[in-house]
């Protein structure tokens, strides 16, 4: 094993291509965005052209053809402008089209894989349900075989990119079966007459639209079951699995993002003729921030040095995020305090920060989850 951990230059050139592009344009549109709730769309299309939507996959296909280390890169620096906009890159560049990459037929790729790596069509990815979250196997959307196709009926929640997607991979039980090989996905087109798709007022990450979406009776062709077989649970769960050091590595630019801010202002506010950060309690606090800042940031690129070895195991990645996740929320706390009265108000982004990582130590995947599945591969039934 090598311990050189050092970024090649097409890292720092990814990094550099990111930072400007979300200091000279992003940046500009977050705070509307957040005000408004309402994600700028045109954004996938700049994602687009500048190669940012297909970071990790093959040149072949229509990606960029470079490893989990520069996608994890991608998501720092998107992060630490804004959480709800690498929010949407996320759920549309991982989970929406990843197992389309995976398993899908050469048409498949075509219509769905190629556009979305450009922008033209933006994805989303639908497992969870009113009523199933955590276990998946639960699923009750079922998809039943007709004439031509199938016929989805059930909901989903909490669907990120579901107001905006033009499709969606839509987990659902093909047949009554309590099996992991029974849940298939498929490629739904949206607009689809039997999706009623709602968008959800949130706390965090307020410019990523997430939906609650109605199936009832809906049709689609038997060319939209992906890869044309039945029983892709297995890739469901490679995926999510594979995301979690992407998750994490969310999570550390948002714990970067408020650690400068805490910093920042640690050095310009003076109380009683000192610089706050000058006061131990405000100094310590900054120490463990950077301190878990910087252990998360070796867990999240080391874990993506493993995924890119073919090394990391399910339990690794849960253990990277985790630690990364609890890291955001920790380090985004810390950060209000430090700013005192200003880290509640809007024009400081930390509170925007804090509530925005929340949502990371639940989505894919709560943190009593990925303990479940660290303290299961040390052989505990929890
Ligand atoms: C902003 C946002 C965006 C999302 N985007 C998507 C998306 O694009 N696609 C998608 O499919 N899903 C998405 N999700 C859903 C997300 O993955 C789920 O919220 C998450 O998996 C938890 O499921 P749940 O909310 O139903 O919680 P539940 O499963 O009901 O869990 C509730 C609580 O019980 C705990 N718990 C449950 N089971 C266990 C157990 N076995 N052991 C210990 N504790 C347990 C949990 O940790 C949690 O604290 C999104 C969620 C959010 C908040």
């Amino acid at each position: 094993m090598s311990l050189d951990f050092t970024f090649s230059d097409e890292h720092e050139a990814v990094r550099d291509t990111v930072r400007r592009l979300c200091r000279e344009e992003l940046s500009p549109l977050v705070f509307d965005a957040e005000e408004s709730e309402t994600f700028p769309k045109q954004v996938f299309r700049r994602w687009g052209e500048l190669g940012l939507l297909g970071v990790r996959y093959p040149e072949e296909d229509g990606g960029s053809g470079l490893d989990k280390v520069s996608d994890c890169i991608v998501r720092e620096e998107l992060s630490y402008m804004s959480q709800a906009f690498a929010s949407s890159w996320s759920a549309h560049t991982h989970l929406g089209i990843w197992p389309i990459w995976k398993v899908g037929t050469e048409s498949q790729k075509e219509c769905f894989l190629k556009p979305a790596l450009e922008g033209r069509k933006i994805a989303g990815f639908g497992l969870s349900e009113p009523d199933v979250g955590s276990n998946v196997r639960a699923m009750k959307t079922r998809a039943e075989k007709v004439d031509g196709g199938w016929r989805l009926h059930g909901s989903k929640m909490y669907i990120t990119n579901a107001p905006i997607a033009d499709f969606l991979l839509v987990a659902a039980r093909t047949s009554p079966e309590l099996r992991p090989d029974s849940i298939s996905l498929f490629i739904v087109e949206l607009p689809n007459p039997g999706f009623n798709i709602s968008k959800l007022k949130k706390e965090g990450i307020r410019s990523s639209e997430t939906g609650l979406i109605y199936i009832d009776n809906a049709f689609v062709p038997d060319d939209c079951l992906l890869g044309e077989t039945l029983g892709t649970y297995p890739v469901i769960m490679e995926s999510l699995s594979e995301n979690r050091v992407g998750v994490a590595a969310n999570a550390l630019g948002m714990a970067r993002a408020a650690f400068d801010a805490a910093v920042s202002y640690a050095d310009e506010r003076s109380v009683a003729g000192k610089r706050i950060g000058e006061y131990q309690a405000i100094g310590h606090k900054l120490a463990e921030m950077s301190t878990q800042i910087e252990a998360a940031r070796w867990l999240v690129y080391y874990g993506a040095w493993r995924v890119d070895q073919g090394t990391l195991d399910s339990a690794a990645a849960a253990r990277v995020k985790l630690f990364a996740s609890e890291t955001a929320v920790t380090v985004s706390e810390q950060a209000i305090r430090i700013l005192g009265g200003a880290g509640i108000m809007r024009e400081y982004p930390v509170g925007r920060i804090h509530r925005d990582s929340l949502v990371y130590v639940i989505g894919e995947g709560t943190s009593e989850i990925q303990k479940n599945m660290i303290a299961r591969s040390l052989g505990f039934k929890v």
